[in-house]
């Protein structure tokens, strides 16, 4: 029996990294994914595609998260195809990196408004539906999912990245928020936190021997996360297997919250 059988799974940002190996975790398990991407046309077809090739169901949808009106055409588009959504995973971010005092305003919002008000926008749509529709009890104890990628750096200060540490730490407070007020209608939220994971978001860190090593000192676990790490973290979550877990963060992260700088007394 596949876990998220007939339901319908929104991932943002999926043409690539976390959310392609996300995308493709949660058809394995059943679900119908809608693939979102911003401009890779080309990597959402991809995913598409390895996803039917293994008799899964997936169309690509190209929106861009942080523009309200791109988002509601996205969810039109869904419903057009699947009729409703039952799991929303708000992955789509990016980094803009700089010195605190040579960060321009641009950069500033541009990850402010991609990281944070996207998850915003396209929870709150997905609510909508969840209310309007319910409980569905042959396809899940839950009336909806929301899953927001976070980071470690939601709680881990980064300096040189102001911008994108302020946009997790307004993720988890949104999170929890919306999770304190959705839990009536039966509509579970929670955040995934990642540590380090090989996508080209972070290619940099780990693309070299000298890097990863370089990186490994910062994960007790001693392993560079890949995209299936988390992908069977949202599947779980997405789950009736975690029905009873509500408004937290899933650190899958090998150990970089554990302050790994102390292990040999500080
Ligand atoms: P990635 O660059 O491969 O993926 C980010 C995706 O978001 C890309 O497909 C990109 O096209 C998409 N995107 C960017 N702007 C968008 C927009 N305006 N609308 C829609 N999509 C947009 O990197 P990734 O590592 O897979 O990142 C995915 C998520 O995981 C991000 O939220 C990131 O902050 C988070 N994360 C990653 C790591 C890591 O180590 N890789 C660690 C912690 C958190």
């Amino acid at each position: 029996m596949q876990r998220l059988q007939n339901q319908v799974a929104l991932v943002t940002g999926a043409s690539s990294g976390i959310g392609s190996g996300v995308a493709k975790s949660l058809a394995a398990e059943g679900a119908k994914v809608v693939v979102n991407y911003a401009r890779s046309a080309k990597g959402a077809e991809a995913v598409v595609e390895e996803i039917t090739a293994q008799d899964g169901d997936a169309i690509a949808i190209q929106a861009d998260v942080s523009q309200e009106d791109q988002v509601l055409k996205m969810f039109e588009q869904m419903y057009d195809t699947y009729g409703t959504i039952d799991i929303l995973v708000n992955n789509a971010g990016l980094q803009k990196d700089s010195p605190f005092t040579e960060m321009s305003l641009e950069d500033w919002n541009t990850v402010i408004n991609i990281n944070l008000t996207g998850q915003f926008l396209c929870a709150r749509e997905a609510a909508k539906e969840f209310i309007r529709r319910g409980v569905v009890p042959q396809k899940s104890c839950s009336a909806g999912k929301i899953i927001c990628m976070s980071s470690v750096h939601e709680v881990i200060p980064w300096a040189g990245h102001c911008n994108y540490a302020a946009s997790k730490g307004g993720i988890m407070l949104l999170m929890k928020s919306m999770a304190q007020e959705l839990a009536p209608h039966k509509i579970r939220v929670n955040s995934i936190g990642p540590g380090a994971i090989k996508t080209p978001i972070n290619q940099s860190a780990w693309d070299t021997p000298d890097a990863e090593a370089s990186l490994l000192t910062l994960i007790p676990y001693n392993r560079v996360g890949e995209t299936v790490d988390i992908g069977k973290a949202a599947v779980w979550l997405a789950s009736d297997e975690s029905e009873y877990v509500h408004g937290i963060t899933l650190f899958v992260d090998g150990g970089m919250t554990l302050y790994p700088g102390f292990a040999t007394g500080g």
